[in-house]
């Protein structure tokens, strides 16, 4: 099977999920963050501007740059920063702390900085993490102004006194914050919003895998029919999200669900963070994924931390926004470290949360109320060739709990995953079921226009 599949006429994302294999999904995926991982990227700066670029080699990404200085809520656009090296050299002049080696090591949004400083001077810039010595932590400072250096235990304690030559090339400066937006056309003008963060440096789970799933399903999807539009965010965490909703708060109106993608690649289970409101459409379609997949997951009440969820779920806002991840933010021990690396994530953990995110855009597609244009007592399924004991049938005669369940309950008033909940059967049957039944005339979709069906006597 290809990787990347050419398709001549348009398919569904319910088709995708027969044709993309998890496999070439993860592997699509990896490669992208492979190619995203070596640049520094922050909530502002030209590493961003770069991953935009790579970005619209895969998909038809939009820039937008919001100036410095603008408010948005609360909040106000910071400085731009760019960092062009830093190092940090010791008494005999070795360097022990190099941004060349890796980007995390210099304290996100540094100001810049030439000196030379005794031990005791530079000690209050140097940060590590005690509890994992072998490892170089992440850590910014982005609304105080500020410089260090961040390596592992290991190599701070070993450091010898003396003076020391501290060198940060980098800029903090008005300039603007850059976020992306990929925004699919569907039917209607009802949104369905995926949102990733785009500020972290060279970090993997958190969060080039959730850059990665957004690009790749925005490119898979853009060659479906589809019933909503989707709208991919590339934003920075926290300002960025604030930045959005406050550039576009006419238009929240149209989102109808939304996810964000974040932590996607760990070998841990699926966990999926609910919406503020907890039985959001949204809520009930990935439950519904994950009670289906057959692998243990875990599911968590909305809580006010964590990532951009909290701006969409803010009490003016309170979006139907979740978060499908695997390990949440801060409980792998990887989490915002040198180790969240290129052999933390693996295709296969990634092409795992691909499929299910494909899964759940089937179900909200195809996820309507539809009648029963036959609704006083059963309809004859014999002789429109839908009970199984004819025999002869050329197809796969469909299986008839579900046409029960779908006839029953397709009354206008319950959705397809209304009747999956009360049935226990998973969605690809029931709207498997339902489009049978609609091809033999007994159901119709029940927003059909007016007079475009008529109920059978
Ligand atoms: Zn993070």
């Amino acid at each position: 099977m290809p990787d990347r599949l050419e398709r001549a006429v348009c398919s569904t994302p319910g088709q995708l999920l027969s044709e993309l294999t998890a496999d070439a999904a993860g592997r699509r995926m990896y490669a992208l963050i492979a190619e995203l991982y070596p640049l520094c990227r922050s909530i502002t700066g030209d590493g961003v501007r770069k991953s935009h670029e790579i970005l619209r080699r895969v998909v038809p990404l939009r820039s937008y740059e919001v100036p410095t200085g603008t408010e948005v809520f609360d909040w106000t656009i910071p400085n731009e920063w760019n960092i062009r090296d830093a190092y940090l050299k010791d008494p005999s002049g070795r360097i022990v702390c190099s941004f060349q080696e890796h980007n995390i090591c210099v304290l996100g949004y540094s100001v810049p900085v030439r000196a030379r400083l005794s031990s005791e001077e530079l000690r209050p810039h140097l940060r590590s993490l005690p509890e994992q010595p072998d490892v170089i932590p992440y850590l910014t400072s982005y609304y105080s102004e500020d410089w260090g250096f961040c390596l592992p235990h290991r190599v701070l304690e070993a450091l010898p006194e003396g003076e020391y030559e501290v060198c940060i090339d980098s800029t903090l400066a008005p300039g603007s914050l850059t976020y992306g937006e990929v925004f699919l056309p569907g039917e209607t003008d009802e949104e369905v919003l995926i949102s990733c963060y785009t500020c972290h440096p060279s970090l993997c789970n958190d969060n080039l895998s959730g850059v990665a799933l957004a690009a790749i399903l925005a490119q898979e999807l853009q060659h479906c029919a589809l019933r909503y539009s989707y709208r991919f965010l590339f934003i920075p965490e926290t300002i960025g999200a604030i930045a959005w909703l406050a550039l576009n708060e006419g238009r929240l109106d149209r989102i109808r669900h939304g996810l964000v993608a974040t932590c996607l690649g760990d070998p841990g289970c699926s966990t999926y963070k609910k919406s503020r409101r907890g039985d959001a459409e949204i809520d009930r379609a990935v439950l519904h994924v994950l009670q289906h997949s057959g692998e243990p997951y875990n599911v968590l009440d909305f809580f006010p931390s964590g990532s951009d969820e909290r701006q969409f779920c803010s009490p003016a806002f309170d979006l139907p926004v979740g978060s499908l991840m695997r390990t949440p933010y801060a409980r792998f021990k990887e989490y915002h470290t040198s180790a969240d690396d290129l052999s933390f994530v693996q295709p296969e953990f990634l092409g795992n949360t691909f499929r299910k995110y494909l899964q759940v855009v089937s179900v909200l597609e195809g996820n309507r109320c539809y009648l029963n244009l036959n609704p006083k007592c059963e309809p004859q399924l014999g002789k429109r060739g839908l009970y199984s004991a004819v025999g002869g049938l050329k197809k796969q005669p469909p299986n008839q709990v579900a046409l029960r369940w779908v006839l029953n309950f397709s009354d206008g008033k319950h959705s397809l995953l209304d009747i999956c909940e009360r049935s226990g059967l998973e969605f690809s049957v029931i709207r498997a079921a339902a489009d049978t039944l609609c091809e033999c005339g007994l159901l119709a979709p029940a927003d059909a226009p007016a007079g475009s069906h008529e109920i059978r006597n």
